[in-house]
């Protein structure tokens, strides 16, 4: 299987040059040249696999024989042997039909880490394969960092930064990532925001020429294709749980960047059945302007009580657009360029795959008192926004309805206190969490300071 830009200028490219890079040189994103097809009678015969079962399945096409099968069905198990639940992604009944598929047991307590523990290993196999160091470098406002960190802080071939604005994460999200032990950790405070940290390891993958002699930078923000590949799988596992194939069942998704909600897109394109798709956003809505008024223009950033959603651009939608765009690269780069509305036929195509809300914060706080009055189970703002989306669009009452809880709710004790609720205690392997040690970098906000400090420490 070959992977191609959404620019249509870079020459396709392996799995394992997909995995070791960010971007495509025309400024693209990879998707795959053709998607495996399951048909129902393969998805039957999937239930009853464990997790890292099902994950080979799904995942082994996508590889195209770069990993052998033994070596890659060991590179999964070990991806969730940190999580925390033997169901590894446990479905949470929250009333009729209506259920949360829970994906924070993992080491971070944040779905980021069933697309992170398996990149970071990945990542490991291919680069002692080909006696290769790479730099990782990625900005983060919060739970990238550090699922990307404990991802990749096992690996030799490694030297990971992770550029975090200054005081602008919550210390729970901060000591997460600047605790994790390792030679090859880098944690960098830049005095900007998350945008300006954004800005510069964009610059810095436009030209690595700071870089030691043979090294390159490797992305591990969602652009990168094997995140995508990892969450495919949850979709199935919970479908199964529920009757899939033989019945359909629908999912609401709160996002941000179209990365998880993308990835719940092409389970339903590889042939699991998928009813309703809900994009469900915080007040930085731009998915939901696009779905339900054809409106694509950047709006300013919202600071909100879910701040892994709070974004002004949604990179992983170019990946849905190519498709929408009949896979026109020429097209989709004249669009992207500043367009703020396709035409209107192909925007009516996309209201039939998607559905859409935006939640504000009030809305936010509401749900998650409403879910712990009614199940005494809490829920994070993220995870409200999902099920609030859900509780507006269900259109029909017997397919059921899985609602993402993409965090745990101890991560966003600020939204927790303000729904009236107590703030839930961390888990036993992070009790100790306020009490170790702290290692970052405090570096001027430019490009310069970043790429001078990366330079002195490797
Ligand atoms: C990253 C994140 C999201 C959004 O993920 P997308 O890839 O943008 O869909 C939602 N919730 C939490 C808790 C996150 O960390």
């Amino acid at each position: 299987m070959k992977y191609i830009s959404t620019r249509g200028k870079a020459p396709a490219q392996t799995f394992e040059q997909v995995l070791l890079t960010g971007l495509a040189p025309d400024g693209g994103l990879y998707v795959p040249e053709e998607l495996p097809k399951f048909s129902k009678d393969e998805i039957a015969r999937m239930a009853g696999l464990s997790y890292p079962q099902l994950a080979q399945k799904i995942i082994t096409p996508f590889i195209d024989g770069a990993i052998p099968d033994d070596d890659l069905q060991e590179i999964i198990e070990n991806s969730y042997k940190a999580f925390s639940n033997k169901a590894i992604a446990p479905l949470r009944m929250l009333g009729a039909n209506e259920w949360v598929l829970e994906l924070y047991c993992g080491p971070t307590l944040a779905f980021k880490d069933f697309a992170l523990q398996l990149l970071g290993n990945l990542l490991d196999y291919v680069l002692k394969r080909r006696d290769q160091k790479v730099v990782i470098l990625g900005a983060t406002s919060g739970d990238t960092g550090s699922a990307a960190l404990e991802g990749c802080r096992h690996s030799d071939n490694v030297d990971i930064f992770i550029l975090h604005p200054h005081q602008r994460v919550s210390e729970v999200q901060r000591r997460q990532m600047t605790t994790v032990v390792g030679d090859n950790v880098h944690n960098i405070a830049v005095k900007g925001n998350f945008d300006d940290c954004q800005r510069i390891v964009k610059a810095a993958f436009g030209d690595q020429s700071f870089l030691p002699e043979g090294r390159q930078l490797v992305a591990v923000n969602s652009i990168n294709w094997a995140r995508i590949m990892a969450q495919i799988v949850y979709y199935f596992y919970a479908s199964l749980q529920l009757g899939g194939p033989h019945r359909p069942v629908s999912f609401s998704v709160p996002t941000g960047n179209f990365g998880d909600i993308y990835a719940g897109y092409l389970a339903k394109q590889m042939g699991l059945p998928i009813k309703q798709l809900i994009i469900a956003t915080n007040s930085n809505d731009i998915l939901h302007r696009f779905m339900s008024r054809n409106d694509y223009a950047q709006g300013d950033l919202k600071h909100t009580l879910s701040p892994s959603m709070d974004i002004m651009v949604s990179s992983n939608f170019e990946r849905y657009l190519f498709d929408l765009f009949g896979r026109d690269g020429k097209a989709l780069a004249e669009f992207m360029t500043g367009s703020h509305s396709i035409d209107p036929a192909r925007w009516k195509q996309a209201q039939e795959v998607f559905e859409s809300a935006s939640v504000d914060d009030e809305s936010t706080c509401e749900v998650i008192r409403d879910v712990f009055a009614e199940n005494e189970f809490l829920i994070d703002p993220h995870t409200a926004i999902g099920v609030k989306a859900a509780r507006q669009c269900n259109a029909d009452s017997s397919v059921p309805m899985i609602c993402l809880a993409t965090a745990h709710p101890v991560k966003f004790a600020d939204a927790v206190t303000k729904a009236g609720l107590n703030t839930p205690q961390l888990p036993v392997h992070l009790r100790d969490l306020f009490e170790r040690e702290e290692h970052y970098a405090v570096v001027d906000n430019g490009l310069n300071a970043v790429t001078d400090y990366i330079r002195a420490t490797l």
